[in-house]
């Protein structure tokens, strides 16, 4: 009769135990995900102004007809790259997007190391900021093989990745069906970390200073 109480005793305990483990297992991936970022957006965003986001206090000056006080996906793209405080690794098919490079332009000026890598030909067509980045002695490297670097990722700070479908032109921002998840998933992150040092590694170091697409 002991033995059997003594049993049924223990085995509750096992029960009461792996419940409280689940609970905690639980409790914990719930504080993770509250802290790490996942996060989707989906384009063609809203067109609304960005003023605010370069300034946040809007002089009273300001005046343009797009919707003001407005959340898009374009405005959240921007804050997740803006929110940059020591290093953005930038690996860009096309970048056209005036808005785009003007943040890229900001953080910058605020010290924060900026590398650029980016496709050969689509650095030369017209309206392509890559020039502009450099001439403010910002470092790109274009990509030297025969094929397009097709790419249109962002790290961020080494520990948040911006990827998806967008190329940062205008175009893909207004008009088109696009994409972008932005993560702060280490198991996501680091890879594309790892294949930009290789990327970045892989095209010539002599390429900084030229200006073949200025
Ligand atoms: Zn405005």
């Amino acid at each position: 009769m002991v033995a059997m109480w003594t049993v049924k005793v223990v085995s509750l305990g096992v029960v009461g135990l792996s419940l409280s483990l689940e609970l905690l297992f639980w409790l914990f991936s719930r504080r993770r995900s509250e802290r790490v970022t996942n996060k989707v957006l989906f384009f063609p965003s809203k067109v609304a102004c960005v003023e605010h986001i370069f300034s946040p206090t809007l002089p009273h000056s300001h005046v343009c007809s797009l919707p003001h006080g407005v959340d898009t996906s374009f405005s959240r793209l921007l804050r997740y790259i803006l929110s940059a405080c020591s290093s953005l690794d930038l690996c860009l098919f096309s970048f056209s997007n005036m808005d785009l490079s003007r943040a890229v332009l900001l953080l910058h000026s605020r010290g924060v190391t900026i590398r650029v890598l980016t496709d050969r030909v689509y650095s030369a067509i017209s309206g392509s900021q890559i020039g502009v980045l450099r001439k403010a002695g910002i470092c790109v490297r274009c990509d030297v093989s025969a094929v397009h670097m097709h790419h249109k990722f962002a790290v961020v700070d080494g520990r948040m990745l911006i990827t998806g479908s967008l190329n940062w032109t205008l175009t893909a921002v207004q008009s088109n069906m696009e994409n972008i998840i932005i993560t702060e998933e280490p198991d996501l992150v680091q890879p594309f970390v790892k294949e930009f040092c290789r990327l970045w590694g892989l095209n010539d170091s002599a390429q900084d200073l030229n200006s073949v697409t200025d």
